[in-house]
């Protein structure tokens, strides 16, 4: 039975997805050994680095992965990056398909006056930050003025501003980055406003997680009531099932406001942002709005407007994508996840997703390559192996453990390389 070799690039979602769709897929007639190449030293993309810490059930996804990894079919290679330990030809000549799960990781831009200042930050960075990756532990974040602003319609907006606005004692049982829990104690921030460009019946949030904000023990979540009566008007007698969940979800949300704790996050429909204000920080946000131009003041603003894929030498890219048509790229090239289709969907649509790429994939292979092995070409790299960040796993969780907490994170990369030490030699 021909076994093939499948080089996948990306340790996150979409990357275990099409891993899983590959064990699917084998049967009688093929088998698979799969490596998967990963940047960071740790492994589970955004389910570590993205979702929200306090969304703890969203990561229980990562025991799937972990089931996918412990198979003798697989191999982890993080520590690992493509384009500069290894090129993308390399994998190409060695693998018989190589599979693209590189997601996307920089945040769009606003494009208007200020956005430069200090306070002025893209999700891309905030967030990556209060989840401990080791490149953003730097990142800088004012919360000195009493209101942020959060600027987009989506679950990035609400995830971004919830941390802003939560009691940050509720942070102390999560997997929270120890930095940002103690510059979120300092935070004098009370407002949060989450400033959409359109109409609710436009928002891009999804209904649970909008469902979820009025369970806040210690945040008001407001929303103005007739905002929402309008947009049901307008969406008429048969909306799309999805906007109508939303604008009932936003509904029960404007008739049952909180107004006795003194955290806020506010709701503000119909406002595109023109202008930051500030000499050297964030000062103030400009808004078009249908009743004139708004300023509201603020010391920090948090774009959560969309992402980019960020390019790799080898692979096309364009418009923030990995050129592909239906994850075919070129060769025995192929894409899945954001780096496919953009930054849309929650995790589980990578698996659907990955499933069709993979159905792809096994029409067009023919006969096994039987390449030389890639380690040969990483004699010379420190290699997280799945052994090396189950170590950096088990640490974690040690660490976390007395404190309550599911796991204490590494915070730079030194410290995470020192957990998997033990077992580089
Ligand atoms: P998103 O859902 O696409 O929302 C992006 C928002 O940014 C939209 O409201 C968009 O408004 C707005 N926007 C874009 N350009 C703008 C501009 N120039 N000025 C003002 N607003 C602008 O993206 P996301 O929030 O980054 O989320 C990405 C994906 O991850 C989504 O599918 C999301 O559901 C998922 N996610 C899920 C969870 C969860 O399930 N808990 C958590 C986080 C993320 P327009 O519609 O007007 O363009």
């Amino acid at each position: 039975m021909p076994t093939y070799k499948v080089a996948i690039v990306g340790a996150g979602p979409a990357g275990y997805f099409a891993a899983q769709a590959l064990n699917n897929s084998a049967d009688n007639d093929r088998s698979f050994a799969i490596d998967m190449f990963e940047r960071l030293p740790t492994p589970w993309g955004l389910v570590r680095s993205g979702v929200a810490p306090d969304h703890p059930k969203i990561k229980t996804v990562s025991k799937v992965f972990e089931k996918i990894a412990t198979g003798e079919n697989f191999r982890l290679f993080a520590n690992v990056e493509i384009g500069k330990d290894l090129s993308v030809e390399q994998l190409q000549d060695r693998y018989d398909a190589v599979i693209i799960a590189t997601g996307t990781s920089l945040g769009k831009n606003l494009g208007i006056i200020g956005e430069n200042l200090r306070g002025s930050l893209s999700a891309a960075s905030f967030v990556p930050w209060y989840n401990a990756h080791p490149e953003f532990s730097g990142v800088d974040v004012p919360m000195d003025s009493d209101t942020a602003v959060v600027i987009g319609g989506g679950n990035v907006a609400m995830d971004v501003a919830r941390m802003l606005a939560l009691e940050p004692k509720e942070l102390d049982p999560t997997d929270t980055a120890d930095h940002a829990i103690e510059a979120f104690k300092k935070s004098a921030i009370r407002k949060v406003y989450i400033a959409i460009r359109r109409g609710a019946e436009h928002a891009a949030f999804t209904s649970p997680e909008l469902r979820d904000l009025p369970k806040l023990e210690h945040t008001n979540v407001i929303i103005n009531e007739d905002e929402i009566n309008a947009a049901i008007a307008r969406v008429g007698d048969s909306p799309e099932k999805d906007v109508k969940s939303n604008l009932d979800a936003m509904l029960h949300i404007a008739q049952n406001q909180k107004t006795e704790h003194d955290r806020t996050i506010e709701f503000l429909f119909f406002h595109t942002p023109k202008e930051i204000q500030g000499n050297n920080q964030v000062e103030g946000v400009v808004f078009s709005t249908p009743n004139g131009e708004v300023t509201i003041k603020s010391g920090l603003v948090v774009t959560a407007i969309g992402y980019n894929a960020i390019d790799i030498p080898g692979i096309p890219f364009e418009n923030g994508k990995v050129v592909n048509s239906d994850g075919r790229v070129n060769g025995n090239m192929y894409v899945v996840g954001w780096a496919k289709r953009g930054p849309s969907g929650v995790i589980g649509t990578n698996k659907s997703d990955a499933a069709a790429v993979i159905e792809l994939l096994n029409q067009d292979l023919s006969e096994p390559k039987n390449k030389n092995d890639i380690a040969e070409l990483l004699k010379d790299k420190k290699v997280v192996t799945q052994k090396d960040w189950e170590a950096i796993n088990a640490a974690e969780i040690a660490a976390g453990e007395p404190l309550s907490k599911p796991r204490r994170k590494g915070i730079t990369w030194d410290q995470l390389m020192a957990h998997a030490e033990i077992y580089f030699f």
